[in-house]
């Protein structure tokens, strides 16, 4: 199995370049749509963090180089005001330099500029200590300027970071000459060939993730949300409603007169119309106490 590991730069007390949005978190969310995107393609991952805390960069060479992967990428943004993508790779090239290929490859095929594939040479040899230091093939990819406007707004809401971390992870796969098979990547490359009631079968299949994932995962790939949760429904409950237009106390008063069947049927039938199941429990709980 191949392995791959992504730094995910800063984090916890230093939050990295701050502009119009703040390094740490983009270059999180990045990394962990790169990792889910990488297993579903049956890599194994290691990741330097998942949540916001402080990893310094020692230490996510350490880890790097005990774990022995395939490949390693440190994932950043950029600061000082230019204009578009960036990657480092050793001055010696080789497979690192053709990863930052690959990558910025796919970065633009999501409409990111380049500027290109960079090295940086230090004192001693690479200048970076996560391309000196690590002992496999290893690249800095920076993919927006946080204090550039215009170049920031591209990556300012979750499913254009998620966007960034999946065309990473296309590159790594391409490097490893591992064919795409991610579920994510196919409902986004045959999306037009599909039909709302193809689409509405997958969610029933819980192919595209549960709430508010599935949301989100479906306006990426291009659907429209509502039509496809109301085809859902009228597949699972036999009949045309709309989405959400109920509060969660009058679905709990359904629940309570018994509109929507027993357990665990109850649950998949709530989840699959977008209803949070847990908050309608609480409330029909407090209801009957
Ligand atoms: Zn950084």
């Amino acid at each position: 199995m191949k392995k791959v590991y992504l730094g995910v730069g800063h984090g916890g007390r230093d939050s990295g370049a701050v502009g119009y949005i703040v390094e740490k978190d983009v270059n999180l969310q990045i990394a962990l749509a790169c990792k889910e995107y990488l297993e579903e393609n049956g890599i194994d991952v290691k990741i330097s963090r998942t949540s916001d805390i402080d990893k310094e960069l020692t230490q996510r060479i350490n880890e790097c180089n005990t774990y022995n992967p395939d490949l390693a990428i440190d994932i950043h943004n950029n600061a000082g005001g230019g204009d578009g993508f960036e990657v480092y790779h050793a001055i010696n090239g080789g497979t690192g330099k053709v990863l930052a290929q690959n990558i910025e490859e796919e970065i633009k095929a999501i409409g990111q500029n380049s500027r290109g594939l960079k090295t940086k040479k230090g004192n001693n040899g690479d200048y970076f200590g996560f391309i000196r230091c690590i002992k496999c093939p290893s690249i800095i990819t920076e993919t927006v300027f946080v204090d550039n406007q215009a170049d920031a707004s591209q990556a300012d809401e979750l499913h254009e970071q998620r966007a960034f971390g999946q065309a990473i992870a296309k590159g790594i796969l391409k490097t490893l000459g591992i064919s795409n098979n991610a579920t994510v990547g196919k409902n986004e490359t045959v999306q037009t060939t599909k039909s709302i009631d193809e689409i509405a079968k997958e969610v029933i299949n819980n192919k595209w993730d549960v709430q508010p994932r599935r949301k989100q995962l479906l306006e990426q790939a291009g659907y429209n949300y509502e039509e496809v949760q109301n085809k859902v429904n009228e597949i699972l409950l036999g009949k045309k409603t709309t989405v959400n237009k109920k509060s969660n106390e009058q679905i709990a008063d359904e629940v309570i007169a018994g509109k929507w069947d027993v357990q665990p049927k109850r649950e998949q039938l709530l989840r699959a119309e977008g209803y949070d199941y847990n908050a309608i429990q609480k409330i029909v709980n407090q209801k009957l106490r």
